[in-house]
């Protein structure tokens, strides 16, 4: 019994003098070196970010990429079993007035805007087949908005958590849709994949078009990368009387194939291009506002609730020309550094 209580004893030293060991290794200076260049790109994204764009670059720094090379043609599952659609508590949320003519009318991870005029409503991107009816339609007439003053309908890019309410609102309420030519080629090529989604193809979007109705002017950017043909925007918008400009990035995460490089550092490069043209026009147009279609990249979920405490302080999605810069530097630098470890992994001898 004594030689097993010294023994067990024994055992407990024994492991503290590891533990300690290994504490003393931690603790130890690291040695000097260089930050790789893919560090660095990362780093670079870091510090622009801060806490504002803890998403996007989580999202496009860290999460694996988004599947481009997907060829099949199937449907989705819960557009053959709508039992599979994910439960109503996972996406819903409230509808929101967030400037005086631009409404919130998404889900808690997806969004859909609309921006209303004197002459109808335009709307930004819908949501999918499963939840567009209640969020969209639903939502608009929560807030005191008529769906059938939808006249376009614009896609920024034909993925099935945007283009989801398309065909429903195109069909139902006879609105234009407002999409880009490889986007509307997508959506060609797999019918079944985008069964009860895809509109009949309509209007083709193309870079520096401005799209205008009731005064209101959208202007769209060709910005692929995300899909081939993904467009984002610049508009204006109205804060309690005062103008406020926005800018929408229309496709965010990141699109590549491990054995796919050559492609892939062509495609992130294509991505690069177009975060450093949308960052410019941000810039040009004096956009203090940096809205998304995913709540992850904008925060919209939470600031919509902020909206409600607002009270006479700032406006919680107006932060300023200098952050919605930096946006453009979190993605950019993500793209770049996911870019060089494709080259990295692409150079390793097999
Ligand atoms: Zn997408």
């Amino acid at each position: 019994m004594v030689l097993r209580y010294f023994a067990f004893i024994g055992i407990v030293l024994g492991v503290g003098t590891i533990a300690a060991q290994v504490h003393a290794q931690q603790v130890a200076p690291a040695p000097k070196r260089q930050l790789t260049d893919v560090e660095a790109a990362q780093q670079a994204a870091k510090q622009a970010s801060e806490f504002e764009f803890l998403g996007a670059l989580a999202r496009t720094c860290l999460l694996p990429p988004s599947r481009s090379e997907d060829t099949r043609d199937l449907p989705a599952p819960y557009v053959t079993d709508p039992a599979k659609a994910p439960p109503r508590a996972s996406w819903y949320a409230e509808p929101a007035k967030v400037f005086d003519n631009l409404y919130f009318v998404g889900g808690k991870i997806h969004s859909s805007w609309a921006l209303t005029t004197r002459e109808g409503i335009i709307l930004l991107d819908t949501i999918y087949p499963y939840n567009s009816e209640e969020l969209i339609v639903g939502g608009m007439r929560k807030v005191g908005l008529d769906p059938k003053d939808i006249k376009y309908v614009v896609i920024s890019h034909a993925h099935q958590d945007h283009i989801g309410g398309a065909e429903m609102i195109q069909k139902r309420f006879g609105a234009r849709v407002v999409m880009s030519g490889p986007d509307w080629d997508l959506v060609g090529k797999y019918p079944n994949r985008f069964k009860t989604m895809a509109p009949k193809r309509d209007i083709v979007a193309t870079d520096g078009m401005k799209l205008t109705l009731g005064g209101q002017v959208v202007n769209i950017w060709f910005t692929p990368g995300h899909t081939d043909g993904t467009v984002s925007f610049t508009f204006q918008v109205l804060d309690r009387g005062r103008p406020v400009n926005v800018v929408y990035s229309g496709g965010t995460a990141l699109v590549y194939e491990w054995h796919l490089p050559e492609w892939s550092v062509k495609n992130l490069q294509t991505y690069i291009d177009s975060q450093r043209h949308l960052a410019a026009k941000a810039k040009e147009s004096g956009a203090t506002v940096l809205i998304s279609n995913h709540s992850e990249f904008d925060n919209a979920y939470n600031k919509n609730r902020m909206l409600a405490g607002r009270g006479n302080g700032p406006h919680p999605y107006e932060i300023g020309a200098d952050w919605v810069e930096r946006y453009f530097k979190v993605t950019e630098n993500c793209a770049r550094a996911t870019q060089l470890k494709v080259q990295h992994e692409a150079a390793q001898p097999r």
